[in-house]
């Protein structure tokens, strides 16, 4: 043992997890009851073992908003709610190309084209499946990012020739515990999920799939999403905190608010670390609006080291100049793996933008999903 917080449970697990063992459910219920100091101390740590120092940015475009017919209870897309976003088909994609381009210029690492409904579909609506592709090679073809989409479900037919165009991930998040789920959504279940992951995977793709907090679970329930997660093997787990959307179910529910505070997202954040310690831990929607400007560091100097930097789906996100200096500031550095990018040129570029538009904004999210 070369690191030790003296809490037993905490060493104990960081212990396992170095000798290469998968913690369990009953592992993560003990941790996320513990001090939560020690245990960032502790996830940061594990990610300095595991991981390369660096924070990867992916950044996504809403290719077709609104209109969905499922009725997920935090979404602003959902066709059940009157929510008053801007709906639009899919875009055309030179639209999708320029908006990838731009997140390559802002130092994303990848790029995800995300669509609002339950599924793409080949056969009944080809048209927009061509464009998909059109989208995908596009991307692949013309910018660094590696591509992402999140397509909602897919047919064993529909994952293989994605994967075949060259998608490197596919997202599909899981958003809360099984357990939570039908809490949330009625119209699809947690295990449809996680079958379209299932299916991507077998199809080549590797997979990114999250939650939402802050959506009235329990700790349990917030163990249990990621536990469920072990199963289908993620490289990505993307983390968004609720930013109630007026109109959403869960805005009246909830009063406006995520109902979590920043010490439960460190816990968390810290906890998905030991329980997934070779994903990526991805900050993704909602960070802005639920922990101030000088707490957003924290999540990563307590495992996370994944970010979804712009704008999200239908919100708008800080600039990316400012996310590079959160992510300085806990100690890292951005990834340049993919995306060889100077930041000092986007930080100072944003600034500039910055300067010269202080009445103007740019970018955060619905939830990052699909
Ligand atoms: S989260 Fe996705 S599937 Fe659910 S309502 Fe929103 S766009 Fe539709």
């Amino acid at each position: 043992m070369v690191y030790e917080t003296g809490n037993r449970t905490i060493d104990d697990a960081v212990r396992r997890v170095l000798d290469g063992e998968r913690l369990d459910r009953r592992d993560g219920l003990a941790l996320i009851a513990q001090p939560v100091e020690d245990l960032a101390a502790a996830a940061d740590y594990v990610r300095s073992q595991f991981g390369d120092g660096t924070v990867d940015a992916c950044s996504i475009v809403n290719a077709k908003a609104g209109n969905c017919a499922e009725d997920c209870g935090f979404c602003a897309q959902s066709a059940h709610f009157d929510t008053g976003i801007d709906t639009h088909g899919f875009l055309d994609p030179e639209e999708i190309l320029e908006a990838a381009k731009r997140a390559e210029r802002d130092g994303a690492q990848r790029f995800g084209i995300v669509v609002a409904e339950k599924g793409v579909s080949k056969e009944r609506r080809p048209d927009e499946w061509e464009d998909v592709l059109r989208a995908i090679r596009l991307v692949r073809d013309e910018t660094d990012v590696e591509v992402d989409a999140s397509l909602g479900i897919l047919t064993e037919e529909e994952a293989e020739i994605l994967a075949d165009e060259g998608l490197n991930h596919y997202n599909h998040n899981v958003e809360t515990s099984p357990n939570y789920f039908p809490e949330i959504v009625d119209t699809h279940s947690f295990e449809d999920r996680v079958h379209t992951l299932e299916v991507a995977r077998e199809a080549g793709m590797d997979l990114c799939a999250g939650v939402i907090l802050g959506m009235g679970e329990s700790p349990t329930d917030r163990v249990d999403a990621a536990v469920a997660l072990q199963d289908v093997g993620i490289s990505s787990l993307p983390v968004n905190i609720l930013n109630p959307v007026a109109g959403t179910p869960l805005a009246e529910d909830l009063g406006g608010s995520a109902d979590i505070t920043t010490e439960e997202i460190v816990e968390t954040i810290a906890v998905y670390r030991l329980l997934h310690p070779e994903a990526r831990v991805r900050l993704t929607g909602g960070r802005e609006v639920n922990l101030d400007a000088d707490e957003q560091h924290l999540p990563f100097e307590a495992g996370a080291d994944g970010m979804l930097t712009g704008d999200y789906l239908t919100t708008e996100g800080q600039s990316p100049g400012d996310d590079i200096e959160i992510v300085e500031r806990a100690g890292l550095e951005p990834n340049t793996e993919a995306n060889d990018f100077d930041p000092e040129a986007v930080k100072e570029r944003t600034a500039d933008d910055a300067a010269v538009d202080t009445a103007a904004g740019t970018a955060t999210e619905v939830q990052t999903d699909d």
